[in-house]
């Protein structure tokens, strides 16, 4: 295993290198901290623009893809100028890379084959365009820092899950092989499948990428980079005067990145708490903030947070006949886990049982399954709303707060109890706003 005494991978997003004086700034606070592994996403922006590309394909325009990609090419073109205004070894190399990438996206779109493909196949260039401006600039700093391709050792599994076992093989063979230096750069988002073919972690999984890296190298830190200083305690899209939260306990921010606290991809504190990593959120505008960090905290009988998912449907399913009879809900239960579509929230009553998605991909053949079972009701639009702390049980009062503070508002669902750190609440999209901002005035702001 690659080793070092002091090992932290750091991960800046999009915002962070969405300028040539990002990049910049971003490259003096890498060597500052002495970052071994850097984990990059694509320039704020590109992702879009490259899927707009794809999309297009998709629509059968490859006019459309080929002027959307002119853009990108100009984009980038400023780019390099801003970052490598004279003539030197490393403004080529980088020219070159930017260029490689243009002509490979040129080939998708004209090749037009497996239009699901190409779109991964052209989202992956937004990192490999970013990490390679980062390698050519510091080392154009006269800094020794090497790339590490990420398309080299991530990798997803037939699920498309990461496989973290292999992800470790890969790496440590990859380190191994590559001379040692002071910085590694990689890519963030990008993997390959089971079949060898370019995939990615899903939106925001640069963070994912980084939490991966940070169990596979047993690093002691894992630090992600990004436009804010820290995990708020509201969502400050919707909520004025919000706060840093300064410590979380891996379990707190495991359920608000879940539950839609977008600084977190979804599932990314899981590898760093089952490798026991403790994980930083730091801002690159204001870097001596203390932001905040994620480890194994003590309780501390504090509500900390509240963050919202959107997109929710709720399907309630009434049986008089046989609810709560021996394997009623394992019926219920099966029907979801054979259309791969998983339940966030769930309460149940003598007569029925509600539970909600957040993926209708194979709603209506989940609802012709269930209809078999029960008189089925469902209501889309919904948002959970999810509080979140130190909320065992036998300390008092957190869910009267937490439900006085609504008690303006019709909640369709609550659930409390499932674990010591949520309590969720299932209510109208329209509503979200208002239930986010009466629960920061009274959680928060008293
Ligand atoms: P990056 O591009 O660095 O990955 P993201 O845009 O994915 O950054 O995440 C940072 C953004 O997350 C912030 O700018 C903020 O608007 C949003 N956000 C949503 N909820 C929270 C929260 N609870 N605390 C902090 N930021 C939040
Ligand atoms: N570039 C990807 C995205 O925009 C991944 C990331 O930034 O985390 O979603
Ligand atoms: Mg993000």
């Amino acid at each position: 295993m690659f080793s070092r005494t002091k090992m932290k991978v750091l991960k800046f997003g999009g915002t962070s290198v969405g300028s040539p004086q990002r990049i910049k700034s971003v490259a003096d606070l890498i060597v500052r901290e002495e970052g071994n592994i850097v984990v990059l996403s694509a320039m704020s922006g590109t992702t879009n623009q490259l899927l707009e590309i794809s999309d297009y394909l998709v629509k059968y325009n490859p006019t459309g893809a080929l002027e959307t990609l002119a853009r990108l090419d100009r984009k980038y073109a400023g780019v390099i100028d801003e970052l490598f205004p004279e003539k030197s070894e490393w403004r080529d190399k980088a020219a070159s890379v930017i260029r490689e990438c243009m002509n490979y996206i040129a080939d998708e779109i004209h090749n037009q084959k497996d239009l699901l493909q190409a779109e991964k196949n052209i989202v992956s260039r937004g990192e490999i365009m970013s990490t390679n401006l980062m390698l050519f600039h510091l080392n154009s700093k006269g800094i020794d820092a090497r790339m590490l391709p990420a398309l080299d050792f991530m990798t997803i599994d037939e699920s498309e899950e990461p496989d973290l076992a292999a992800i470790t093989r890969n790496l440590s063979k990859l380190l191994e092989s590559t001379p040692k230096t002071y910085i590694y750069i990689t890519q963030g988002f990008i993997v390959r499948n089971h079949r060898g073919e370019i995939d990615n972690l899903k939106r925001g999984g640069s963070d994912y990428t980084a939490s991966l890296i940070g169990a596979a190298i047993g690093a002691d830190e894992i630090q992600i980079w990004t436009d804010i200083d820290g995990m708020h305690n509201n969502d400050p899209r919707f909520v004025e005067n919000t706060a840093p939260v300064h410590k979380l306990h891996f379990e707190e921010a495991a359920e608000l990145a879940y539950f839609g606290a977008k600084i977190l991809h979804p599932t990314c504190i899981l590898p760093a708490k089952l490798a026991n990593i403790p994980v930083r959120l730091l801002n690159t505008m204001q870097p001596e903030a203390e932001g905040t960090l994620i480890f194994n905290t003590a309780p501390d009988h504090s509500i900390k947070a509240v963050a919202a998912k959107d997109n929710i449907t709720a399907i309630k399913i009434k049986s008089g006949r046989m609810l709560l009879a021996y394997g009623f809900l394992s019926r219920v239960f099966s029907i979801f886990e054979r259309y791969r579509t998983s339940i966030d929230m769930i309460v149940t009553s003598e007569v029925g049982v509600s539970v909600t998605i957040d993926n209708e991909q194979n709603l209506p053949q989940i609802l012709d399954e269930l209809k078999k079972l029960g008189t089925i009701t469902v209501d889309r639009d919904m948002v959970i709303i999810c509080v979140v702390g130190d909320l065992e049980w036998s300390n008092r009062g957190f869910e009267a707060a937490v439900v006085n503070a609504l008690k303006d508002l019709p909640v369709r669902m609550i659930s409390y109890g499932g674990s010591n750190y949520n309590i969720s609440l299932l209510v109208r999209k329209s509503d979200k706003i208002k239930a986010l901002n009466l629960l920061s005035d009274y959680l928060f702001n008293n």
